[in-house]
Order: structure tokens, then C-alpha cells, then sequence
């Protein structure tokens, strides 16, 4: 039994699609994962979506296991667009609370294609928010119905290469009106999501008004990606890892116009949407982590129970008996924590609940780059290796520490809040 079950009370709703999702990761997405390396493998297929995939998608939505991240009007997911409420109550997932997805985005995050399989992935769970919360009718319905329909995909270009963009106040890509059109000329980087052939649509954050107060000053606006003038630069890597065929991409906007009425929210409101889009998300992430972690560990035991060294297995050494035992504390550690930041986002918004998911992201990132390095060293030369998940588990960890906010911003947030208090 899950002990963290007995002091976070999920609804038994939550508790049968935990099961259902454990055994979907586990008896049909972590078995097709050597597929889907062998296609990114073969430089003909790279960038092209593997067609196991999409029939995974296809499965996991007949079964009901499909957008479970969404949450209802209960929850914080309705649109303040009275209009497109109807729409939107349509294509809703299973309406639970933060704290009852939390324990299914963890069993998600055991394998890299498993959140995309149930259409719960960054960064299109985080945009489909955005549109739901800040887009009119009419700005979501080239979109939002195809991305809950798992359709096509979307990227958020917020980070560029010539700010410090940790500083959401320093975001300078100007985005300069002409008539009913805005004019867009300049670089993001690090764009997830747009080196794959289904990205359509770009949440893009730049200068509207110069002149403002810095937290004023930007504005998000959809840019549909075969707008004349988007070009993808080049894919990125972390560690030699580019994550194809999603990718992590560098952008250049070479005068690209798009129609004012493309703005979402007001002109100004940048800062406030890339927020409010930060909160949920941030407990997804970490949640995922706890899960890759988990697995991770899971992994380690396994092996030091069988791999003889110097005349006992490696689990008869202290050294692997510490780190296994340390993995399992601080996994519990983090996942109580995460736990405690859902419970207090459902019960107190993205204000309330501040603290708490500056706390995981500050925790739960170090957390899976310890536990996944211990994985790597008991596993040996084969832990570094490309026949095992740890290697590129280490390198999707350790950006954590950087996306969605470096450690060191979520730390003196944290510290100014308590010393503010
Ligand atoms: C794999 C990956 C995927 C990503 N996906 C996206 C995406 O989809 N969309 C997007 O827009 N961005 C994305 N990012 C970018 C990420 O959000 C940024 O890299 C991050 O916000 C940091 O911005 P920066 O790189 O400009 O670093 P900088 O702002 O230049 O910061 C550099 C370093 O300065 C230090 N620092 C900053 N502030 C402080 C402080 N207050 N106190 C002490 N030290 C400080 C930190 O160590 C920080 O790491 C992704 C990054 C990675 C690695």
C-alpha cells in the first residue's frame, strides 16, 4: 500500500485511475521504449512521431485515460470566457483536483513517452491552460479543442538567449504594433515542443509596451507556426540529448505579423499570465520526477540484488546499502512535500499555495539528480550507457534545476517570503 495514501486522502476516483495508469505505463508504454529509441535512432525517422505513439494515444483515450491533468470548474479550470465555458466542459479530462492528479502525473513520469501517451506532457498541459483560463472563443477554437484532442502540439517561447530570462522583467523580443497587426523580429531559444512536425502553435512572450511599469511591459500572442517568417534555427541538447522529436528548439522571428486580436488578455498582462501558468505545472513536473526517481530506484535494488562484487552482491556493501536507503528517504521526502504544495494549491490558488511549489521545485530537481547518480554509479559502465533509461533520465532531471525557474530564483523567493513574514 501507498503510505502517503493514508495521509493525503485521494477520492476513490483517483485512486482506480491510479491503478489503471500504473498498469498502462507499465505493461504497455515501458515495453514499446526500445522502439521508440530505435526510431529516434535511425537518422531517416529522427524527427518524425513514431506510429506506436500515436496508437498508444489512440488506446489511452479509449480507455478514458486521457487529459487528466485538466481539472473541472471545481478546481480552477474554468475559462473566464463565460462563452467558451460550454465548449471547453465539452473536452474536459477526469475534472481532479491537483492533489488527486499528483499521484498519477508521478506514475506518468516513470517513462519518458508516458505523458504524452495520456495528453498530459509539457508544455502543451501548461498552454492548454492558458488558452482555457485566458483566451476568447475565438482565439481557442483553431486550437485548444485539437491540443485536448492530443491533434497537434504547441510551444511556449518565452526564454531568450540574450536575457537573463530567469527575470521574467527582462523578456525583450519587441513585439511592435503597425495597424491591426504586431510586427515580431527577434530570437527565443529553448522553445520545447517546436522541433516536432505536429507543433502548430507557438504562446510566444514579448514587448508590447516599453514604456510601462516592468511588470507591464509584456504580452503573450499566439503565433500559428507556418506564420511567414518563423524559422527553426536548430535543435538544442542537453548532455547530447535533444529530446528529438519534440526537440528544445532556437527560434527566429524575421518580421513575423500576426493580427493584434492574437494578444491574449491585455496588453501588458504577460508577466500575470506566465505566472498563473507556473503553478500547476511546477507540481506536475516535480510529480513526474518522483516517479522517474522511483523507478530509478526500483532500479538500483534490483540490481544490487543480483550483481556479485568482491564475493557478495553489491547490496551486501554498505556503500550500496546507503545509497539505496537514502534514496528511498528522500524520495518519501519529496513526494510528501508535493503532496502537501497540491493539497494547498486546491485549497488556496497559485497565492496561497506559493511557498509550497517554490519549495518542491527547489527540492524535488536535486532530489531525482541524487537518486537517478546513484542509479547511474551501482549500475556501472551500463548506467552511463544508452541501453538504460538512467543516462537520459539524469540529463531530463538536471534541466529541471533550470526550467521553469532556476533553483536560485524559487530560493530567494522563498527566503524573501519568510522574511517578509
Ligand atoms: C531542457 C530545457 C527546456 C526548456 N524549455 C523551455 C520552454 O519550453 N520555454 C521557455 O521559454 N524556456 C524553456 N527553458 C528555458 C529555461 O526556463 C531557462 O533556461 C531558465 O528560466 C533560466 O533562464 P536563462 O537560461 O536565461 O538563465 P539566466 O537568467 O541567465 O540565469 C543564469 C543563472 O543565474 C543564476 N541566477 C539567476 N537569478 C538568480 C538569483 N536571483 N540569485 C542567484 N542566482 C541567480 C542561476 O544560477 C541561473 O541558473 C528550458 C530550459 C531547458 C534546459
Amino acid at each position: 500500500m501507498n503510505p502517503t495514501g493514508t495521509i493525503f486522502p485521494f477520492t476513490e476516483r483517483s485512486r482506480a485511475l491510479q491503478a489503471r495508469v500504473a498498469e498502462f505505463v507499465a505493461e504497455r508504454v515501458m515495453p514499446a521504449e526500445a522502439e521508440f529509441a530505435a526510431h529516434a535512432a535511425d537518422p531517416a525517422t529522427r524527427w518524425t512521431i513514431p506510429p506506436k505513439l500515436e496508437a498508444l494515444k489512440a488506446e489511452a483515450r479509449a480507455a478514458g485515460l486521457w487529459n487528466l491533468f485538466l481539472p473541472d470548474a471545481d478546481h480552477g479550470g474554468h475559462s473566464r470566457h463565460p462563452a467558451s465555458r460550454d465548449t471547453c466542459a465539452s473536452m474536459h479530462g477526469a475534472g481532479l483536483s491537483n492533489l488527486d492528479y499528483a499521484p498519477i502525473a508521478e506514475l506518468t513520469g516513470r517513462s519518458l513517452h508516458a505523458p504524452e501517451v495520456f495528453n498530459c506532457n509539457a508544455p502543451d498541459t501548461g498552454n492548454m491552460e492558458v488558452l482555457l483560463h485566458f483566451a476568447t472563443p475565438a482565439q481557442q477554437s483553431p486550437w485548444l479543442g485539437k491540443l485536448l484532442a492530443g491533434e497537434i502540439r504547441s510551444g511556449f517561447a518565452m526564454t531568450e538567449p540574450d536575457v537573463a530570462s530567469s527575470d521574467a522583467t527582462n523578456i525583450a523580443l519587441p513585439i511592435v504594433r503597425d495597424g491591426d497587426e504586431y510586427v515580431i523580429t527577434g530570437r527565443k531559444w529553448w522553445t520545447t515542443g517546436a522541433g516536432d512536425p505536429r507543433c502548430k502553435i507557438l504562446i510566444v512572450m514579448g514587448v508590447t509596451d516599453p514604456d510601462a511599469p516592468p511588470h507591464r511591459r509584456q504580452s503573450m500572442v499566439l503565433v500559428p507556426m507556418d506564420t511567414p517568417g518563423v524559422r527553426v534555427v536548430r535543435p538544442l541538447t542537453v548532455f547530447g540529448y535533444d529530446d528529438a522529436p519534440q526537440g528544445h528548439v532556437e527560434l527566429y522571428f524575421d518580421n513575423v505579423r500576426v493580427p493584434v486580436a492574437n494578444r491574449l488578455g491585455e496588453s501588458g498582462s504577460g508577466f500575470e499570465i506566465a505566472q498563473a501558468r507556473l503553478g500547476p505545472g511546477r507540481i506536475h513536473h516535480c510529480m513526474r520526477l518522483i516517479g522517474l526517481a522511483q523507478r530509478a530506484l526500483e532500479t538500483m535494488v534490483e540490481r544490487a540484488r543480483h550483481r556479485q562484487a568482491f564475493g557478495k552482491p553489491l547490496g551486501g556493501h554498505g556503500m550500496a546499502q546507503e545509497a539505496i536507503a537514502l534514496s528511498r528517504c528522500e524520495i518519501e521526502q519529496a513526494r510528501l512535500l508535493t503532496l502537501q504544495a497540491a493539497a494547498a494549491l486546491d485549497a488556496q490558488g497559485n497565492k496561497g499555495a506559493k511557498d509550497l511549489i517554490g519549495m518542491i521545485k527547489i527540492v524535488a530537481p536535486r532530489m531525482a539528480c541524487r537518486v537517478i547518480d546513484r542509479a547511474i554509479q551501482i549500475h556501472g559502465g551500463a548506467g552511463l550507457s544508452q541501453d538504460l533509461f538512467l543516462a537520459q533520465a539524469y540529463a531530463g532531471a538536471r534541466s529541471l534545476r533550470l526550467a521553469d525557474g532556476p533553483d536560485e530564483v524559487h530560493i530567494a523567493a522563498l527566503a524573501r517570503s519568510m522574511l517578509k513574514s
